[in-house]
């Protein structure tokens, strides 16, 4: 089987949600909110790869028909933060690296920034402010042992690289908004380093092979429910269709 590392995270945050997603294929609606993380995570990673602000700000506009005064807002945060980005991340000799080995594993390296030893170090970018979460995922040892499998190249160092967000929520009346994006104007972009750990491995096969072997996808309740694109059509058994495409 092919899997992604975010295919192989849903099916272990919740095997019901693995099924509906990837066995039966029910695509949720887009979620249409100016600050949708997927969309400014995009236009960030669209910037940092082209060092160009215009071009980060058509790809966040490409989502939606109309621009609501609520995107201009996050268009101002956008502004304001890649300016930082382009100055404290290093250009990458390759962005969205493609790892490709047929019927076991697909994934896209951010950027890999070539040393002069020869070696190479990763990045994942994360348009985040949850550092403690992030940094022990498998995510980039993953990516160093396909990279390093599939290349016969070697991989120094892994980072995950955080882009800021504003810890000020937007108020609905807007009346705050200069406060929302100042507050990234006093914020750095983070990195991440992390030591290669061999075990993330092992554990990763080893979820493989259990997925593999799955023949049961039970629903799993927990705070992560809160941000599932399809928790109306899991809690009414598939009676609510409101979220589906
Ligand atoms: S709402 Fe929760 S239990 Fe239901 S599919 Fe989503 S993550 Fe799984």
């Amino acid at each position: 089987m092919k899997v992604s590392y975010s295919k192989l995270n849903t099916w272990n945050t919740c095997p019901f949600l693995y099924k509906l997603k990837y066995i039966d294929k029910i695509e949720p609606k887009d979620d249409l909110s100016p600050d949708n993380p997927l969309f400014i995570g995009t236009a960030i990673h669209e910037g940092i790869e082209t060092r160009d602000i215009d071009k980060a700000i058509e790809s966040y506009k490409s989502h939606f028909e109309e621009i609501t005064p609520e995107n201009e807002v996050e268009i101002e945060k956008i502004k304001t933060i890649l300016p930082k980005a382009f100055e404290q991340i290093p250009e990458c000799e390759t962005y969205e690296y493609k790892l490709d080995i047929p019927e076991e594993f697909i994934g896209y390296i951010d950027g890999l920034v070539k040393n002069e030893d020869g070696t190479y170090d990763i990045l994942d970018f994360k348009a985040s402010n949850n550092i403690n979460g992030y940094k022990t995922s498998p995510q980039v040892h993953i990516y160093k042992y396909y990279f390093e499998r599939i290349t016969g190249n070697t991989v120094r160092d892994l980072y995950y690289v955080f882009i800021p967000k504003s810890s000020v929520k937007l108020n609905e009346d807007l009346s705050n908004k200069s406060d929302v994006v100042n507050d990234l104007a006093d914020r750095d972009v983070h990195f991440e380093k992390v030591e290669f750990d061999r075990q993330q491995i092992n554990y990763f096969f080893a979820r493989k092979s259990l997925l593999e072997k799955s023949t049961s996808f039970q629903k799993r309740y927990s705070s992560k429910c809160n941000w599932c694109p399809l928790k109306k059509f899991c809690k009414s058994n598939g009676a609510d269709r409101s979220e589906l495409k």
